[in-house]
């Protein structure tokens, strides 16, 4: 495995070819870079000062669509486009509705809202509606499930989402696991799976690996444990008319607009960060220097900035110079693919390394008409999985030119997806759609068309990043932290302050890093508006007229003024001190009390204390 900082590679100057120089490299291509992109575009760059770097061939990391072949019963054969990411949002998410009406995007609802969800969670299916979660709970359960709500809420309270470290309770909720905290307060068994059932579906993963502070973030980020849970739903869950993808596609006809067919790099792989050396490299060994200053001299930048390396489709090195870097891809992918030099601070190593995501497998099968609807039923499933692999199921609409076909998308998450990821595909399908026939009835056996997506189709990102015990409390303040002296921000949903983990996180994180980052290279003063639990000195970033001789000169100036006031200061400290402290000795030495001393100090009003005492132990 690569540790995030490698030692620095050395090269000979001669072989390096020259580098192009841009003001902003943003490395991935989901939501969180294009929106990095188009903010800084709207905040003036110029085309060709901004470059996105995708690894994929395609855009939209976690948002992505697939077109498959389908036989329908008539012996027709459509392609079907097919959101197999991120399929739908709840529309509390503001930034993300903002967004699409910016882009002229319609938003429809989905028809999550619009039925009962099958609840498939303890030997028991319930059938409920989003106003009646609690139907099918006995008097014990309902209440069981109604304090855990008031409970977590009280906690979402006193944790700051943007800084959960900061909060009074934050090392303690960092020490146990949110299994842990389920084991204390929820009194029922049903409850108990309820709760892990959801939380296997909504995070991928079981509640023993996260730890209790980060899920309650998680929480906040969904709105309370009931929106969760799919019940006390305030808004309507909503997508995108046309798919979630048509909002990836219009920001990448935005940025290519601005930015020109370059500003977004397909099957570009970073692999590697280097920060620059400042002018002054430029009197060292010119045969053997480190490849990033020999980048920079090639490119003749003179200021300060970073190399980006890596790789493109055809496998080729690729090299770009940059002023600033916006890192918008999730941790586990950074710490696995990319290294840093100088490395990266140890509290954003130790968050990267110790970063994980759950494990999704998704299978997506296709019906010609939404049979489920006829039954009151939304095609919304949450499941204990103790029959069978799929976790939850979410419903989907396709259309393709004339044709209309439903999707019932299937999750299999956690340990379930993960073994049965591990089966020949055939028998996947085959337990699949007997769990669909249970929920369903026959006709779930209809289907005309099926399609399997393994976690690897995200990248590995799995949906969200996602901490164990102990980390948060610690490095959690590293999260959306700048490096490399203000040259390196960080966007993507896990770098967001508030709805990390959400569509709506990754527009947040990626709006905050692009601000910063147009205003260092605007060169506005920015020093005073540090975000909460910063240091002032990771937001201190440097200007880019930094480094030039008059800006030195400068420096240098009011430093030298800072050390002669400082020293001033010290000297007049110091003769106080002198004069407290040998007045203290002649007291000590004359040994008197401190009631002696007070009468004395009575009795001669303003005068000499010491002098009226001396005369008196004289006498
Ligand atoms: C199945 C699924 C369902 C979801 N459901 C919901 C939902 O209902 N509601 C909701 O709000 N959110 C949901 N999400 C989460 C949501 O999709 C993500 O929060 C969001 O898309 C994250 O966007 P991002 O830009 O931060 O990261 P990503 O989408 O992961 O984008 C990162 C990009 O960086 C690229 N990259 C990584 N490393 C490199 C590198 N070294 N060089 C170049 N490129 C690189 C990746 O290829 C990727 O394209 C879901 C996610 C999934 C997978």
């Amino acid at each position: 495995r690569r540790r995030c900082g490698a030692p620095r590679r050395l090269a000979p100057l001669s072989k390096m070819s020259a580098a192009e120089q841009i003001d902003v490299g943003i490395v991935g291509g989901g939501l969180s870079g294009l929106v990095a992109a188009r903010k800084l575009f709207a905040s003036g760059l110029a085309a060709g000062s901004v470059v996105v770097f995708e690894q994929q061939e395609t855009l939209g990391g976690r948002i992505r669509r697939e077109t498959v072949d389908v036989d329908l019963a008539s012996g027709e054969s459509v392609r079907v486009p097919l959101e197999v990411g991120c399929p739908s949002f709840h529309a509390r998410q503001d930034k993300l509705v903002a967004l699409a009406r910016e882009l002229h995007l319609d938003l429809v609802e989905t028809s999550e809202d619009q039925g009962r969800i099958v609840v498939d969670v303890g030997e028991r299916v319930r059938e409920c509606s989003a106003k009646a979660f609690h139907a099918g709970l006995d008097r014990a359960e309902a209440l069981d499930l109604r304090r855990a709500a008031a409970d977590i809420e009280a906690l979402c309270e006193v944790v700051e989402q943007g800084a959960p470290q900061l909060s009074p309770k934050a090392e303690y909720l960092d020490s146990i696991s949110a299994a842990e905290w389920m084991r204390q307060r929820l009194r029922t068994e049903y409850v108990k799976t309820l709760v892990e059932a959801a939380v296997q579906a909504a995070f991928a993963t079981t509640s023993a690996t996260i730890s209790m502070l980060h899920f309650v973030t998680l929480i906040q980020a969904h709105g309370g444990l009931e929106e969760l849970l799919h019940y006390g739903r305030t808004h309507p869950e909503q997508q995108i008319a046309g798919g979630m993808s048509e909002i990836i596609r219009g920001l990448a006809a935005e940025v290519a607009e601005v930015g020109g067919d370059k500003a977004i790099r397909f099957g570009h792989s970073v692999t590697r960060i280097e920060l620059l050396k400042s002018e002054g490299s430029a009197s060292q060994d010119v045969t053997h220097i480190s490849l990033a200053e020999g980048l920079a001299r090639k490119a003749g930048v003179s200021g300060r900035g970073v190399a980006i390396f890596g790789k493109d489709g055809r496998g080729q090195a690729f090299q770009v110079v940059a002023k600033y870097v916006i890192i918008a891809a999730s941790p586990t992918r950074v710490e696995r693919q990319m290294t840093f030099t100088p490395a990266v601070s140890a509290n954003r190593q130790e968050l990267m390394r110790r970063c994980f995501t759950g494990f999704v497998h998704v299978a997506i099968v296709l019906y010609e008409t939404a049979f489920w609807a006829e039954r009151g039923l939304s095609g919304g499933v949450l499941s204990d999985c103790a029959h069978g692999p799929v976790s939850s199921v979410r419903s989907q609409v396709c259309e393709t030119g004339e044709q209309k076909l439903h999707a019932l998308v299937c999750y299999m998450n956690a340990e379930h997806g993960r073994a049965s990821s591990m089966l020949d595909s055939s028998r996947r399908r085959r337990l699949v759609l007997e769990q669909l026939q249970k929920w369903f009835g026959e006709k779930a056996l209809d289907a005309v068309g099926y399609v399997d997506m393994s976690r690897d189709s995200y990248g590995g990102a799995g949906y969200v990043g996602l901490f164990p015990t102990g980390v948060l409390a610690e490095h959690g303040h590293a999260r959306s932290r700048p490096n490399m002296h203000g040259r390196l921000h960080w966007a993507g949903t896990e770098a967001s302050d508030v709805s990390q983990g959400l569509l709506d996180g990754a527009i947040h994180a990626a709006e905050a890093a692009a601000r910063r980052v147009a205003l260092v290279l605007e060169g506005s003063s920015i020093a005073h508006s540090a975000p909460r639990g910063w240091k002032k000195k990771d937001w201190k970033l440097e200007r880019p007229n930094e480094g030039t001789g008059t800006e030195k000169t400068r420096l240098r100036i009011v430093g030298l003024a800072g050390v002669l006031i400082g020293l001033l200061l010290s000297l007049y400290a110091a003769s106080i001190l002198y004069v407290e402290v040998t007045k203290a000795m002649r007291f000590k030495s004359m040994n008197i009390g401190d009631e002696e001393f007070l009468v004395a100090s009575q009795q001669c009003g303003s005068g000499d204390v010491y002098a009226e005492i001396a005369q008196r132990e004289a006498l």
